[in-house]
């Protein structure tokens, strides 16, 4: 019996003001979902209307950072703590998004003491990992999963609250979205090297969702995949008809 409940994130990024954000999480609490026993929704945007979101946000969904720091307080201007996200009610955070590694430098190091305070702190965490075209083109694939799960392994002290994100790079806001059976390829991989590196319980109960160009079309056939348990949606979770129709193919 597989117990991993679908999971469908929304990652926002750098979209969006109060009034969008207000208009679709307006969207979002009248929209008919399958019920909590099927399917998990989160939501995550720019952490400025973070606060904003929780207070809009009916009972059926979450709310995730986009990033938190490593650390609690102290003298890290612009930062903010894990502590405050989960001061303002939110229950989630992303880590590891290839933006935050690419654009903004975070090592694996970095992203790792990030996931071991979120989670000692309380939240729950969306880890991201997935491989550049150069590397999948040079048949690396699994090598650069196998390091990035490497990389993380020792500091998640309970899976239950991990969610894994597998996102190839090329995938992600291109519009060339990973067929079925490269996204069952990868998640099969990621389970496996669960089962061999922390538990055959951890790998079977963790979720481990796709992301990268993920829209309601090609959702349906990456949705009925075996080891797809749900999406991290980018462009379409700012559309409540796309984010809707995507959640209406949980299994
Ligand atoms: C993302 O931001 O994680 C993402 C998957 O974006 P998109 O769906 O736009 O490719």
């Amino acid at each position: 019996v597989i117990t991993r409940k679908f999971f469908i994130g929304g990652n926002h990024k750098l979209h969006g003001n109060k009034e969008s954000l207000t208009t679709l999480i307006k969207s979002l609490n009248n929209a008919t979902f399958p019920s909590e026993d099927i399917v998990e929704l989160v939501i995550s945007p720019p952490i400025i209307y973070l606060e904003t979101a929780q207070s809009l946000i009916g009972p059926r969904i979450q709310v995730a950072a986009q990033n938190c720091y490593s650390e609690s307080k102290g003298a890290f201007t612009g930062e903010i703590s894990a502590e405050m996200v989960k001061d303002l009610g939110c229950q989630w955070v992303i880590l590891g998004h290839s933006e935050r590694r690419r654009v903004f430098g975070e090592s694996s190091a970095v992203i790792a003491k990030k996931i071991e305070h979120a989670m000692q702190v309380g939240l729950s965490v969306i880890f991201c990992i997935g491989e550049l075209l150069v590397d999948r083109e040079a048949n690396k694939t699994e090598s650069i999963l196998a390091e990035q799960l490497s990389d993380i392994v020792k500091s998640v002290p309970d899976w239950r609250r991990l969610v894994i994100a597998y996102e190839p790079v090329w995938a992600i806001g291109t519009g060339v979205v990973a067929t079925p059976k490269q996204t069952q390829d990868a998640h099969q991989f990621i389970r496996k090297w669960l089962a061999t590196n922390v538990s055959e319980q951890v790998a079977k109960e963790t979720r481990i969702i796709y992301g990268g160009s993920v829209n309601a079309t090609n959702c349906v056939d990456l949705s009925k995949e075996t080891d797809v348990d749900g999406f991290l949606l980018g462009f379409a979770a700012l559309v409540a008809d796309d984010f809707t129709t995507i959640v209406s193919y949980a299994k």
